[in-house]
């Protein structure tokens, strides 16, 4: 039986070269980075290396990276930072199909004292400028929107998002954990203020991060401490997986080109042909401005855990965007969010792909994937095999 890993918005296999250039540094290279003496200071010196290989893949300034242990943290400390530097804005804008790491924060803050504007999306998934622009106001201290869905792959505008934000005075914060690594960004050119991003998602380790702070945004620390990170995140860095997230962030550079032609080929042409096979499906998401790597499929009248749980028989791993994959047992927020119907919502599939898939693993995934289909709907209870 072959082994298809289609879940690479989950998480993706470390990269070899990521993980030869860490090991050093838990064996002979163990010195803190913040001690004199030459132990800690050629340790200094491959985390300075690593800062500035991320601010490449940014195109910003190694002064604007902080290291973090992940998007969640990025999101927690962006937006929980503004809110601190600003007290007398009480005003949180977002989206309906954030990730947790920012909705639940924000509704945790709207549940204390802060006021919350989720916008909605429409049946692409696509936000409504017009809405934007109307919510912010002089209370409104930030406005988080992601560069990219994690379940569908829509990529929102975020410059015209950020021009908007920027016209009216509030921080812009985005969380571009998927966007990062399979699309280019240029901060030098971009209107973003705060940026997260995540290594595990690009082929770093998992429990690694980092925050964009462009020069000149008032961000109080989320953790204090220390003096690490110029005093912006206290702790004793992480210099393996600090590293390691260089490292990643040299590669993607090097495979961007792959991410955005092959790895988009072979994402088109799973996507064809399994809308070809299959009857009462649809592609959920705009297909248009959509990561090249993933693609959100609804089969009517299965569900996705029956569909996950077949295709993990047969060596593939996918996701699903309702209930147990996501540990509850709600329907996905963000197909919800786009007025996708029930039967299309309970059925929803995605299949998320990454540099190291091949021609044969999408061949191995249209073998399998319609005969389950076929076999769930002459099972299922709605009758309608
Ligand atoms: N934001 C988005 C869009 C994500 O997809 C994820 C992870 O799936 C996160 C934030 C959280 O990142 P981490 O797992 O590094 O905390």
């Amino acid at each position: 039986m072959r082994n298809v890993y289609a879940d690479n918005n989950a998480t993706t296999r470390v990269a070899p070269e990521v993980v030869e250039e860490m090991l050093p540094y838990f064996s002979e290279l163990y010195g803190n980075p913040s001690s004199m003496h030459y132990f800690g200071g050629q340790v200094e010196k491959k985390v300075i290396e690593a800062r500035g290989k991320v601010a490449s893949l940014l195109n910003c300034d190694p002064s604007e990276i902080v290291f973090t242990s992940c998007g969640t943290e990025s999101d927690s400390t962006a937006i929980r930072g503004t809110l601190d530097s600003y007290p007398y804005k009480k005003h949180i804008v977002t989206t309906r199909v954030e990730h947790p790491a920012v909705l639940n924060l924000c509704r945790h803050l709207a549940k204390n004292g802060h006021k919350l504007t989720e916008l909605s999306v429409d049946k692409k998934g696509n936000l409504d400028l017009d809405e934007l622009k109307k919510t912010i106001d002089d209370n409104t201290a930030i406005v988080s929107i992601m560069y990219a869905n994690n379940e569908t792959g829509v990529i929102f505008p975020i410059e015209k998002i950020g021009k908007i934000v920027k016209s009216k005075g509030a921080v812009f914060h985005c969380d571009a954990v998927q966007a990062t690594g399979k699309i280019p960004l240029d901060m030098s050119k971009s209107t973003i203020d705060l940026l997260s991003l995540s290594g595990h998602k690009l082929h770093a380790p998992k429990g690694i991060g980092a925050l964009y702070i462009r020069k000149g945004t008032k961000l109080t620390p989320l953790i204090l401490g220390g003096h690490q990170e110029k005093g912006r995140r206290a702790g004793t860095e992480n210099v393996p997986y600090i590293i390691g997230l260089g490292k990643a962030s040299e590669l993607v550079l090097n495979h961007m080109e792959d991410e955005n032609t092959r790895v988009k080929t072979l994402r088109d042409r799973l996507e064809d042909e399994l809308l070809k096979s299959c009857s009462n499906r649809q592609v959920n998401g705009d297909r248009k401005y959509r990561l090249p790597n993933t693609t959100n499929i609804s089969f009517e009248y299965v569900e996705g855990e029956a569909i996950l749980l077949m295709l993990s028989e047969k060596g593939i791993a996918a996701s699903s965007g309702s209930a147990c994959t996501s540990g509850s047992l709600e329907p996905s927020h963000v197909l919800r969010a786009m007025g996708i119907p029930f039967t299309f919502v309970h059925g929803s599939l995605r299949l998320s792909l990454s540099r190291y898939n091949t021609d044969e693993d999408i061949d191995y995934i249209i073998e399998h994937l319609p005969p389950i289909i076929k076999r769930l709907r002459e099972i299922s209870p709605f009758g309608k095999g």
